[in-house]
């Protein structure tokens, strides 16, 4: 595994899945070095295979898929409003949020919490039948796009704010619960990723090398928690953890939602992808007091997302990050866990057309309502398990 990962800069690697025990690592490899990076592995007697000859072909499918759908979208309701037929952009996502806070003034609050590092706006929703008042209400707060390309993240999120303010059909949540919906995380590289490299990770930051010939710092390795232990200084690198803690105001703006609310929160899901997984801290591969309770409530939302999931992917598994996936460190999940936030999580949504290739980020747009519906399941059940349990932590 550290072999492999010391030829990630040399060899300018995308590293999609790091190794693990156990498991396979996916890996984009630039044409010209590919036969380095085979005579590399060969002599070191890793395995491998090519999953992929050439990445462009499925990008390209997956742009005319999205552009159907979209065709589709403007015959059927003039192009206005947001559905669950495909991917939105920055521009189409926060005109809706825009149109639901205008709509529906007396339950949810459009905040516009600052600006990304190419200023853009990083806003988000409060939904709250009692405008965020009443203390004794716990507070849910899901977050998604923070890795700009797990474009299968956003469905879920404007998914609950359907469920919440437009069609609503379980009312004890807002009852209830006051919830942060937070969708776009990461604005400068979800635009980026639309506009020029569809596999695009990080934030947008510039300033780390001489002509920024490497940009962008992994926000979810740069907050003030084990700061840079399972994460790199290089710049290039996917998970470049920014110069220090909170370098970036991305992540800035995602710790004040957390500080703001950190005695009410209760529950707090970062949406990511890919693999099919509900994971808790600590990223060093220690575990929190209440893993055990983490624990039992990440198996009730897998079992209500598995009941209703797409039958060919996987059922979704449980556990520490370190010890089912790999360690990290500075993750958002685990600075949530570090304020005091009694349940903290990663879901890790199914892999696009269960692959474990390179293509496992694209989306397909038929099953964009199906991945919101799924999702919306196990977030439901999560808080309800925390708010039926508000005094037993
Ligand atoms: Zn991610």
């Amino acid at each position: 595994m550290d072999y492999l990962n010391s030829l990630e800069v040399p060899l300018q690697l995308d590293i999609w899945t790091f190794a693990a025990p156990g498991g396979k690592a996916a890996i984009l490899v630039p044409e010209k070095n590919v036969e380095r990076f085979q005579d590399q592995l060969s002599s070191y007697g890793i395995p491998f295979r090519i999953d992929v000859e050439n990445i462009r072909p499925l990008l390209e499918e997956e742009d005319r898929l999205m552009n159907e759908a979209k065709v589709r979208g403007s015959k059927r309701n003039g192009g206005s409003k947001i559905g669950f037929d495909r991917i939105y952009n920055l521009t189409e996502v926060y005109g809706y949020l825009e149109d639901i806070a205008n709509n529906y003034p007396d339950l949810v609050t459009l905040v516009n919490a600052g600006h990304s590092f190419e200023g853009r706006d990083v806003k988000y929703l409060k939904i709250s039948t009692t405008n965020f008042e009443d203390k004794k209400k716990p507070v849910v707060v899901v977050q998604s796009l923070l890795h700009a390309r797990e474009w299968v993240t956003l469905p879920p999120s404007l998914y609950a704010i359907e469920k919440l303010v437009v069609n609503v059909t379980d009312k004890d949540l807002i009852d209830k619960i006051d919830w942060i919906i937070f969708p776009i995380a990461n604005p400068d590289g979800y635009e980026f990723t639309h506009t020029e490299v569809r596999f695009w990770r990080k934030n947008r930051a510039t300033g780390y090398t001489p002509g920024d010939v490497c940009v962008g710092v992994d926000l979810n390795r740069n907050f003030d928690i084990f700061w840079g232990y399972h994460s790199t200084d290089n710049v290039c690198a996917e998970t470049f953890h920014g110069s220090g803690p909170f370098s970036e105001p991305e992540a800035r703006i995602v710790a004040g939602i957390l500080h703001k609310y950190t005695s009410r929160i209760e529950l707090f899901i970062d949406l990511h992808s890919t693999g099919s997984m509900i994971i808790y801290g600590w990223g060093t591969g220690d575990l929190p007091p209440n893993a055990l309770r983490m624990h039992a409530a990440a198996i009730q939302m897998t079992a209500a997302i598995d009941a209703v999931k797409a039958p060919w992917n996987p059922n979704y598994t449980v556990g520490n990050v370190a010890l089912i996936m790999y360690k990290a460190s500075g993750i958002t999940m685990d600075y949530g866990k570090k304020l005091g936030i009694p349940y903290s999580y990663i879901y890790e949504l199914p892999r696009h057309r269960n692959s474990v290739g390179l293509d496992r980020f694209l989306v397909d747009p038929a099953f964009v309502y199906q991945a919101a519906i799924e999702t919306w399941e196990g977030i439901k059940e999560g808080a309800r398990y925390v708010r039926d349990r508000l005094n037993e932590y």
